[in-house]
């Protein structure tokens, strides 16, 4: 793609919030930096707050210096990014009141624009409603709409009915910052471009597989937000399923778009449906109890504040069955918690052993081979294999040994997952983004459990915050002669 084909105006609502500061104005930072701006572009930031550019930029700056992790900001750079920033005051709440965007925008008509949401899903409709109202929207127009996307299929849909009635499908660009980390999108060349793994991708080769998204950190003042989603709602339904879906999905026909959409709402339709019985089998919720963090102790989550009787979990952990001729009889096992250990976003796919061991009478252990996709705190693949130990010795000795995967050693900086995402909305490329028939079959999948556990079929168990999570997990995967892959 042609740099100078980006040419657009950029717009963030909900612009001075916790998202627009910590991810997006950096991401949009390193974009400009490394070119992918046309020298038109607008970044427009759209607040209530009552202040003039000269503030926002200085804010803007203050902001950048505290989150720019990977690569330290540099005032020059912060010279070129400024002068693509803008600012209009407009309070959301209020669809009659959005003349002064309205002024901004129409000094370039029919330029591209791309509307980034990042605000409360209750403002998705009425800001989308306005924009209409004060035509705002262009068929080149994009809206990036950030999660969650309701809390069930039934707030969802309304969510999305609302949003549908002024743009389309098409333009609508759904968000999951999972799919956009480097690594995950490396899940699609690792299956696809190497053809010693489609034979081993299936029942016969594959024991069963793990997906761990394990944070070390508790809610972090958003009790608010998280006390009316939990574990479920703000991972599982969302993150953790789209990562199934990449592992899980069938080749598809050619990278665009729907191809690969299509694939992965395949996979969600095969989900195993619970009954109430396989639901208390087969799922595990849990609450963390004070602790210790990092050597600090720390609370509760009930001793947070406004959540003393919450029924909300902290941590879940499922077995989730596809039923489709490749995975017939292989159990993909979910969990994700705050408050664990350690952080630690992997996937392990365990493969089965070898059929017979020449080496078991020399008394050599053979470990099964696996392969480790590492998405946090470190971004790494690890195919474990079997190796001889060098020497001379009468036994063969073998041991485990790593081949890593590490595409980024060469390159000085790896970018963000917002950095891709945005450029991908730059683009008009929604690869990356969640088709409406994904997020329902999800919810579908996600609500049944939800139904179940709201009716208290199963119990909430707890675990001590800095542990692996409550002993039920751990059950939950014995039970079936295995265990998770925690060293
Ligand atoms: P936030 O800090 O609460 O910011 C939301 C912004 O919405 C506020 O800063 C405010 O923007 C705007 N807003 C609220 N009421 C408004 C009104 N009446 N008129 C105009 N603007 C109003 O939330 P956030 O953490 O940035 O999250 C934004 C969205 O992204 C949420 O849906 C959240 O669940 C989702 N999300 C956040 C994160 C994250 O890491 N923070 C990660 C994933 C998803 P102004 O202050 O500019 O007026």
């Amino acid at each position: 793609m042609n740099k100078h084909e980006n040419l657009c105006d950029i717009i963030i609502f909900g612009g001075h919030g916790d998202l627009a500061f910590r991810k997006l104005m950096p991401a949009l930072y390193h974009l400009c930096h490394d070119g992918y701006f046309h020298q038109d572009t607008r970044i427009i930031t759209v607040t209530r707050a009552d202040m003039e550019l000269e503030e926002h930029l200085c804010l803007v700056e203050t902001k950048l210096k505290e989150f720019l992790i990977i690569d330290k900001y540099d005032a020059e750079k912060f010279n070129i990014f400024k002068k693509k920033l803008h600012l209009v005051r407009v309070d959301l709440s209020d669809e009659e009141k959005y003349s002064s965007l309205a002024d901004v925008l129409s000094q370039y008509p029919e330029r591209d624009r791309v509307n980034y949401l990042s605000t409360s899903p209750s403002f998705f409709g009425s800001i989308c409603k306005a924009l209409s109202r004060y035509e705002l929207i262009l068929p080149s127009s994009r809206v990036v709409l950030e999660k969650p996307i309701g809390r069930d299929l039934k707030s969802s849909r309304a969510i999305n009915i609302e949003v549908l009635q002024y743009f389309q499908e098409s333009q609508i660009y759904r968000i999951d910052h999972y799919l956009g980390k480097d690594t995950v999108q490396n899940i699609l060349a690792l299956r696809f471009s190497n053809r010693i793994f489609m034979p081993l991708w299936d029942a016969n080769n594959i024991d069963h597989i793990q997906i761990t998204v394990a944070e070390s950190v508790g809610v972090e003042g958003r009790w608010g937000y998280y006390d009316e989603y939990g574990a479920m709602r703000d991972m599982i339904q969302n993150h953790l399923m789209q990562l199934l879906c990449l592992i899980a999905m069938e080749p598809p026909c050619s990278l665009d778009a729907d191809s690969v959409r299509d694939e992965k709402v395949k996979v969600l339709r095969s989900l195993r449906p619970m009954t109430p019985a396989d639901i208390q089998q087969k799922t595990v919720r849990a609450q963390y109890t004070k602790g210790s963090s990092n050597g600090e102790s720390v609370p509760g989550y009930r001793e947070g504040e406004g959540v003393k009787n919450s029924t909300t979990e902290t941590f879940a952990a499922i077995r989730v069955d596809i039923d489709n001729w490749r995975w017939n009889g292989v159990p993909f096992y979910i969990r994700s918690g705050k408050r664990m250990q350690k952080r630690n976003s992997e996937i392990v796919i365990q493969f089965k052993g070898v059929p017979h061991s020449i080496f078991a009478n020399k008394g050599a252990c053979i470990s099964k081979n696996k392969l480790v996709i590492s998405l946090q705190p470190r971004e790494s693949i690890e195919l474990k294999l079997m190796n001889k130990i060098p020497g001379l010795s009468e036994v063969m000795r073998l041991q485990q040994v790593e081949l890593e995967l590490n595409s980024s050693e060469n390159i000085s900086r790896k970018p963000e997952a917002y950095e891709r995402l945005l450029l991908d909305v730059i683009h008009s490329n929604p690869t990356l983004f969640m088709r409406l028939d994904e997020v329902e079959a999800a919810w579908r999948w996600a609500d049944s459990i939800l139904e179940a556990w709201q009716e208290d079929i199963v119990p909430m168990k707890h675990y001590s915050a800095g542990n692996d999570g409550p002993s039920a997990a751990i059950e939950l995967i014995a039970s079936d002669g295995r265990s998770w892959n925690d060293e």
